[in-house]
């Protein structure tokens, strides 16, 4: 008997599963875009004929695709972006599922040019409906460049499905925006009917709001930047007198996607409460960061609909930190009786005539003590502070074990410590020599020495390192600069801007060159070797906002809150690969600081495992 069950043809497949990543010319824009984004373009322009409907093109500068790599990618489930299981829960692109262009390429006539850096030819593929019409080399610029035409062209009903013009670049612009606010290092443009719609260069986060919004200039933007263990808040919130009788300027951005949430679009309203008029909607664009597991985001790629682990307590942080913000702007008062106001003032700037000694020499650094000299004075610290006294000997006398047989070699050596009459030491540093170092789950460093094995957290690791570094800069020796190909112009409200020019000394010392200060501008043509371009918008965002929050209450001076902001903002994170010559720096650089064993934030650096714990585990 015949089989009635078949199998569908790829064409049909391919086309079905387009009537759900492809629903009209805007889904494509967010496609194409955010493949750009992957690849790495720092320039991308986008080019539309009839509101997406007869053509639409994106123009990148990224890292382009191989002859090869140009036909598979319109292969369904085809993607660079992911591997295994595992892959998908780091994920580090926007794009993984492999299959936006080739449901799009099922559903319209797509030509690709793509070009990558160290091939002279690049490729062109032409296909139409899923048949490959054309491949060949050509001679075209690096990167990639798609052009999607007559969409639906083959699916007549789900064409005549699609809106008006009008509707439908209504759309295309919402995308563009949403993916423009999410990066707004990238230059970007935007061309409908030969008309230059949108010409965005790079810049920070505020500078493109402003680009994006004539009507809002710096002053209107209260920045907003708060930390909890559980999530982090970034972005800024229009002020009241920006407030319109619409919404439509409101943006979530749930980890780097953007998100419909009514519930915390509540709780900003509410926050605003009694300082616009009724029916009134604040501006705000709001970057939320929280671990993938706390949120069911159906990461369906069309999907903007999201649901929280622990809603009411989002609701409660976002609230409380919009009003916080709208307080210390003195736009509102802040209702937080338990809070001694005066504690708010933003910045310690009285104090900023005390010069913070050189941090070179501590004094009181006795390396060869058994315990750790204590920076407080108080009497009882030393024998009460907390892990360290355990952690601590063991490592410290590890690294005086350094200096102790260097010193040998000139026959200085005159104590005779536990540390280097054991032979811990030098079992290290064969090991270490030996490159013993690995790293698992891109976040901690295993490193094996004699009794055992340590254990790194990478990201902590580093910002020790920084730290010491920074405030070496700040305080001694000025740190070197990289030039700028094209200065950066970050935009600021008139308070930050104050606030930078508190900062320029400090911020010069760590390589910061400022060509113009302006009042609510300023012109960067030099960075600090350790930061990219990209960063360094994030980098002065942070510091303003960690100056504002307070980091400092705990800090000895600016410059010291100064080192701790960059030095949390800049050193690697969790998810970084290291190779092992990259492992084996980190593991030293640690050790040549002057506190290895905690962050300048508190937290402990590193762990031992030793063989005895080891061995305690096995004997159960
Ligand atoms: P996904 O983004 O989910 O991987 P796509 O169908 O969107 O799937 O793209 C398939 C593959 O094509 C990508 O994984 C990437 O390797 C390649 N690709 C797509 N667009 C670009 C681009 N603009 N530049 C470089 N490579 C690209
Ligand atoms: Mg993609």
């Amino acid at each position: 008997m015949n089989s009635i069950i078949q199998l569908l043809p790829e064409q049909l497949i391919n086309q079905i599963a387009a009537g759900e990543v492809v629903q009209r010319p805007a889904s494509v824009i967010k496609e194409l875009l955010e493949n750009s984004i992957d690849a790495g373009a720092t320039s991308i322009e986008v080019i539309l004929k009839d509101a997406g409907k007869t053509l639409i093109q994106v123009i990148d500068n990224g890292k382009g695709m191989t002859p090869m790599d140009a036909i598979m990618s319109f292969e369904r489930h085809t993607t660079s972006k992911i591997k295994t299981t595992q892959d998908l829960f780091n994920l580090t692109t926007l794009g993984f599922r492999g299959e936006a262009l080739a449901s799009i390429s099922s559903v319209a006539q797509v030509t690709l040019l793509t070009r990558i850096t160290d091939q002279e030819l690049g490729t062109l593929v032409e296909i139409e409906g899923n048949k490959l019409k054309k491949n060949e080399p050509i001679i075209c610029a690096k990167g990639s460049n798609l052009s999607v035409k007559n969409l639906f062209f083959n699916v007549p009903a789900r064409r005549n499905f699609l809106k008006s013009n009008a509707v439908e670049i209504k759309h295309l612009l919402n995308e563009f925006i949403h993916i423009s606010l999410c990066h707004p290092e990238i230059i970007l443009k935007f061309t409908h009917q030969d008309q230059l719609i949108f010409d965005l260069t790079s810049t920070n986060l505020a500078g493109r709001i402003q680009q994006i919004y004539d009507g809002i200039s710096a002053k209107d933007l209260l920045i907003l930047n708060e930390e909890t263990t559980a999530v982090n808040f970034y972005g800024y919130v229009g002020s009241p007198s920006i407030a319109k009788n619409a919404r439509g300027e409101q943006f979530f951005f749930v980890n780097n996607r953007f998100v419909r949430s009514n519930y915390l679009n509540h709780a900003v309203q509410t926050a605003f409460e009694s300082l616009i008029p009724k029916g009134h909607f604040p501006f705000f664009v709001l970057f939320i960061h929280l671990d993938p597991s706390k949120i069911d985001i159906n990461i369906h790629p069309t999907k903007t609909e999201i649901k929280f682990d622990d809603e009411h307590s989002l609701y409660a942080i976002l609230r409380s930190t919009i009003k916080h913000s709208l307080g210390q702007f003195n736009v509102a008062p802040i209702l937080d009786f338990d809070r001694d106001p005066n504690l708010d003032t933003p910045y310690q700037y009285k104090n900023k005539e005390a010069e913070y000694p050189t941090i070179q020499v501590d004094s009181s650094f006795n390396p060869f003590a058994n315990e750790k000299p204590v920076k407080s004075t108080s009497s009882f610290s030393s024998s009460s502070s907390y892990k360290k006294s355990e952690v601590q000997p063991s490592w410290e006398s590890l690294y005086v074990g350094l200096e102790q047989i260097q010193g040998e070699e000139f026959g200085t050596s005159s104590f005779e410590t536990e540390a280097v009459s054991s032979s811990l030491f030098d079992d290290v540093e064969t090991e270490h020599e030996a490159g013993r170092t690995f790293q698992i789950h891109k976040k901690y460093i295993f490193s094996t020495i004699k009794s055992g094995m340590l254990v790194i957290n990478q990201g902590r690791a580093h910002q020790r390192i920084l730290y010491e570094e920074f405030l070496t800069n700040i305080t001694v020796n000025k740190a070197p600069s990289q030039q700028l190909l094209f200065p950066l112009e970050l935009f600021y409200s008139v308070n930050e801007m104050e606030m930078i020019k508190e900062l320029q000394v400090s911020l010069e010392a760590l390589g910061f060159v400022f060509e113009a200060i302006n009042d609510d501008s300023l012109v960067i043509s030099g960075i600090p070797v350790r930061a990219t371009e990209s960063q360094v918008s994030i980098v002065i965002d942070d510091l303003l906002n960690d100056l504002y929050q307070g980091i400092s209450t705990d800090s000895y001076s600016l410059n010291d809150s100064i080192a701790k902001s960059l030095s949390k903002c800049l050193a690697i994170k969790t998810g970084t690969y290291l190779t092992e010559k990259e492992q084996e720096n980190l593991v030293n650089n640690l050790f040549a600081c002057k506190e290895p064993n905690i962050t300048p934030f508190n937290k402990p650096t590193f762990i031992t495992l030793s063989v005895d714990d080891l061995d305690k585990k096995f004997a159960i």
